[in-house]
C-alpha cells in the first residue's frame, strides 16, 4: 500500500535536523512552484503547469466575486474602516461556507487593506476543496483519478481552517487492512513556519510530525507486506528580515496605490490598469522599488521559465515580485507584523525548498524533485496507466 504524507512548507534542512525518521529515508529537496501554495496544491495534484491548470493566486480579477453584494447596499463600498471591513469579510466566509457555495481551503478571505470599492472585481482561483468533484472539472486530478480507477482510498484532514492535530486525530480510525492508499494532508507546519520561522515551537513541531509519519507507517507495516512511504512538502520558508515594505512610500505624486486596482500579497503586488496613464505612474513606483533592489517586474522571460502564462485581465496586468528576504506590509492579508517567515519567492532559494522523502528509491539521477513529478510517481506507484498527457516523471529507479 501506498502512504503520502503532505506537509505544507517544510523546507529542506528543517527535515534534515528535525525530522529524524524522514531524514533516514531516501530524499530530496523540492523546486516549489513561482507563486504560493494554491499554485502548489494545483500543480501536484494535476500535474500541469500553472498556465495550463490556472490556479497562480488565491484571488483574481472576474465575474463571480463572493463580494459582489457589497456593491448593491447603496455607499458600502465608499466606507473604509477597519473593523467595518473585517465584520464583511467574517460574514461573507461564513455565508460562502453555509450555503456550500465557497468551500475552498482559504473559504473567502478578508482582504483586510484593499479599499472596499474594490472587493466585487476579484474572485477566487478555486471556490471548492481540492478533493471536490467540482474542483476544475475540465482536467484530471490525483482525486478524480483515484476515484476512477476504483482505488480503495481515504484521504484525511483535507479540509479549511485545518488545526494542529487533525491529521493525528482524524487518522486514528484508518483501517489500513481495508485500503490501499491513503493521502494524509498536514496543513499546519506551514502556519507554524510563518508563526515562528526557524525557531524551537517550530523545530519541535516537525519533530511531532515526524513520529507521527512513523507510527503511521508501522501500523501500516502490521498488515501489508509492501509500504510505501511517499513524504513530500510544497515549499520551504525563508525567515523575514529588514523592515516589512511600504509601498505607498515609493508614490511621489497625490496618488497612492490605493488609487488603482490592485491587489498587494505578501511578497507581490499585482496591478490591473484603466489606461495607460495608470500604466505609466505605476511603472514609475515599480522602476523605485526596483532601483532600490527590491525585486522585479515579472516579464515574458520570467513568465516563459516558470511557465506563468495566464491571461493578464483575470491574475495581473503588471505584476511587481518583492524578493526575500522581504514582504509587503497593509498586504490583503493584515499587516504583516506578526509574521516570522514568508514563502511564494521565486523557487531558486535554497531556503525555498521543500522536501520528497520516500522508502523507495529514488533515480540517481534527479537532484530536485518537481512538484509536477509528483502525480505520475504516485500513479506508477498504483500501478495506474498514465494516460493523462502529465508534465512530470515517475522518480523510481
Ligand atoms: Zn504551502
Amino acid at each position: 500500500m501506498i502512504l503520502t504524507f503532505f506537509m505544507d512548507g517544510v523546507k529542506y534542512s528543517m527535515m534534515k535536523d528535525y525530522m529524524p525518521f524522514l531524514a533516514s529515508l531516501n530524499n530530496r529537496p523540492v523546486t516549489s512552484e513561482f507563486g504560493y501554495s494554491c499554485a502548489c496544491h494545483a500543480t501536484m495534484y494535476r500535474g500541469k503547469y500553472i498556465d495550463e491548470h490556472n490556479t497562480w493566486f488565491i484571488w483574481k480579477r472576474g465575474e463571480n466575486s463572493p463580494y459582489k453584494w457589497i456593491d448593491r447596499v447603496p455607499l458600502l463600498k465608499y466606507m473604509n474602516i477597519l473593523p467595518l471591513k473585517l465584520f464583511i469579510g467574517k460574514v461573507t466566509n461564513k455565508m460562502a461556507t453555509k450555503s456550500g457555495k465557497i468551500t475552498a481551503y482559504s473559504g473567502v478571505p478578508c482582504l483586510v487593506n484593499l479599499p472596499l470599492k474594490y472587493w466585487s472585481l476579484f474572485e477566487l482561483s478555486d471556490n471548492v476543496m481540492w478533493n471536490d468533484p467540482n474542483w476544475k472539472k475540465d482536467i484530471p486530478n490525483i482525486f478524480t483519478i483515484l476515484k476512477d480507477k476504483d482505488i480503495k482510498h481515504r484521504v484525511i484532514a483535507l479540509h479549511n481552517k485545518t488545526k494542529a492535530d487533525d491529521a493525528f486525530i482524524e487518522s486514528k480510525d484508518l483501517d489500513f487492512k481495508e485500503l490501499e492508499y491513503v493521502y494524509y494532508f498536514i496543513g499546519y507546519t506551514d502556519n507554524m513556519m510563518h508563526s515562528y520561522g526557524d525557531d524551537v515551537e517550530a523545530q519541535e513541531y516537525l519533530t511531532k510530525v515526524d513520529n507521527f509519519i512513523r507510527e503511521e507507517y508501522e501500523k501500516a507495516k502490521l498488515v501489508h507486506e509492501n509500504v510505501t512511504v511517499i513524504a513530500f512538502s510544497d515549499h520551504g520558508h525563508i525567515d523575514l528580515e529588514g523592515d516589512l515594505i511600504n509601498i505607498n512610500k515609493y508614490f511621489t505624486g497625490k496618488k497612492k496605490v490605493n488609487d488603482y486596482i490592485h491587489l498587494i500579497e505578501s511578497n507581490y503586488a499585482r496591478f490591473w490598469f484603466r489606461n495607460d496613464k495608470e500604466r505609466q505612474e505605476v511603472k514609475e513606483v515599480l522602476d523605485r522599488l526596483i532601483s532600490d533592489g527590491y525585486g522585479y517586474i515579472i516579464d515574458q522571460t520570467v513568465k516563459d521559465k516558470y511557465h506563468l502564462s495566464l491571461n493578464e485581465k483575470e491574475h495581473g496586468e503588471m505584476i511587481f515580485y518583492l524578493a526575500p528576504p522581504r514582504e509587503f506590509t497593509n498586504t490583503i492579508w493584515g499587516f504583516g507584523h506578526s509574521v516570522k517567515s514568508g514563502h511564494g519567492y521565486e523557487p531558486i532559494h535554497p531556503k525555498h525548498l521543500g522536501i520528497f522523502c520516500s522508502n523507495k528509491r529514488i533515480k540517481k539521477e534527479i537532484e530536485f524533485v518537481s512538484l509536477l513529478d509528483i502525480l505520475p510517481t504516485t500513479l506508477e506507484s498504483l500501478q495506474i496507466k498514465d494516460e493523462y498527457n502529465l508534465r512530470g516523471n515517475c522518480l523510481w529507479e
